[in-house]
């Protein structure tokens, strides 16, 4: 698999660049004169991983009434969704890098009006998400009512304060009530093989627990996942991109022999088929925690300067969400602030490593008693 801009081809959400490069020369699609009624959606999200995975129960529905449905995202995101069943093609919009600017913004927008799309979504509530359907002349165009770019929008829709954000996205549907579509995501055979290989050639046991350290957001860190470590008793696997590799030697560090750091060695989807063969994940409010909710592998999942509440926690029975009770400044913004606005981050500073051993511990029996159950 290759990032950073290049173009990947997989059958079932084929992914293509801005200008259209990397579309298969022998595609139907790509070379047959677009239809003369436009029947095509499109969706534009081009928000943060954790967004991006969270969008993936409003593709279903959509691909459900629509047919399978072309996604705008960042070329970081494009992996998780190739070979999504509910996606046809993504088309990988590099907005801080090649792509940046007006011009950038022009020119996708051009290349979407050649594909003359019936209608958009936008979950992202942004201007350039905006600007993108509006130049690419999409007459159905549906978002949310709060976002700043709503007046360019044919139809909005009320953002609920309340509830899981899967739910928020799916009302940009129009779903009616019901079990919502589940989060998920398309691994592919070789992300298998190579969680597999990466595993077996370290000799990690099969019963270990994954644990994701990292976070854009400074202040979304858990100070304590070394001594976490060392109190565990399981095999630990770090998960996470390059940027978390020295967070994750201090980890493997506290816990020698029995720690293992993958943290830049797997591919995005490698490091979810890592996380899928854990027992479970434990990890700050992050992209990890739901890609864990993804694969099916339960979480404990620590909040800081966020709450739950505001609509990213896990959905499943199976996981545990810990944060400071009673502290009066939690949350202190919707994504956490860089630095603590208090100064003290206590929210995290007084989150104990026993408390998060605990959690563990409780989350990891029980995935061992319902494997038990299963089994017979
Ligand atoms: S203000 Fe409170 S919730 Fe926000 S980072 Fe500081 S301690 Fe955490």
């Amino acid at each position: 698999m290759k990032e950073g801009g290049e173009t990947v081809g997989r059958s079932g959400g084929r992914a293509v660049d801005s200008a259209g490069q990397g579309a298969p020369a022998e595609s139907a699609e790509s070379t047959a004169r677009p239809p003369d009624r436009p029947t095509a959606t499109l969706v534009i999200q081009t928000a943060f991983l954790g967004d991006v995975v969270l969008t993936t129960p409003l593709l279903t529905a959509l691909a459900e009434r629509h047919g399978p449905v072309d996604v705008v995202t960042t070329p970081a995101a494009a992996p998780l969704l190739e070979g999504h069943p509910a996606v046809r093609e993504i088309i990988r919009y590099d907005k801080k890098g090649r792509d940046a600017g007006l011009a950038g913004v022009r020119r996708l927008g051009a290349a979407l009006r050649a594909r003359r799309y019936a209608r958009a979504y936008l979950p992202h509530r942004s201007w350039r998400s905006a600007a993108l359907a509006l130049l690419a002349r999409v007459p159905e165009r549906t978002g949310f009512a709060d976002s700043p770019a709503a007046i360019t929008y044919t139809t909005r829709v009320a953002r609920v304060r309340t509830g899981h954000e899967v739910e928020r996205l799916l009302a940009l549907a129009g779903t009616p009530g019901g079990e919502a579509p589940p989060v998920s995501l398309a691994l592919h055979p070789e992300d298998e093989a190579a969680a597999d290989r990466w595993l077996a050639e370290r000799g990690v046991p099969r019963a270990f627990i994954a644990v994701a350290p990292g976070s854009i957001w400074a202040t979304k860190r858990w100070p304590y996942y070394p001594a976490l470590a060392a109190s565990v008793e399981a095999a630990l696997v770090v998960v996470g991109g390059r940027e978390d590799a020295a967070l994750a030697d201090e980890i493997v560090a506290a816990a020698p022999g029995r720690a293992w750091s993958a943290a830049g060695a797997l591919s995005l989807g490698g490091s979810a088929a890592l996380t899928r063969r854990a027992r479970a994940l434990v990890t700050n409010d992050s992209a990890p925690l739901h890609l864990a909710t993804a694969v099916g592998t339960p979480v404990v999942a620590i909040f800081g300067p966020t709450v739950p509440e505001q609509g990213f926690g896990p959905r499943d029975e199976r996981s545990l969400a810990l944060g400071h009770a009673g502290l009066r400044c939690r949350p202190c913004s919707a994504h956490g602030p860089a630095v603590c606005p208090l100064g003290h981050h206590r929210c995290m500073r007084e989150l104990p490593a026993e408390t998060v051993v605990e959690a563990v511990a409780m989350v990891a029996e029980a995935e061992d008693r319902r494997a038990i159950r299963t089994r017979h």
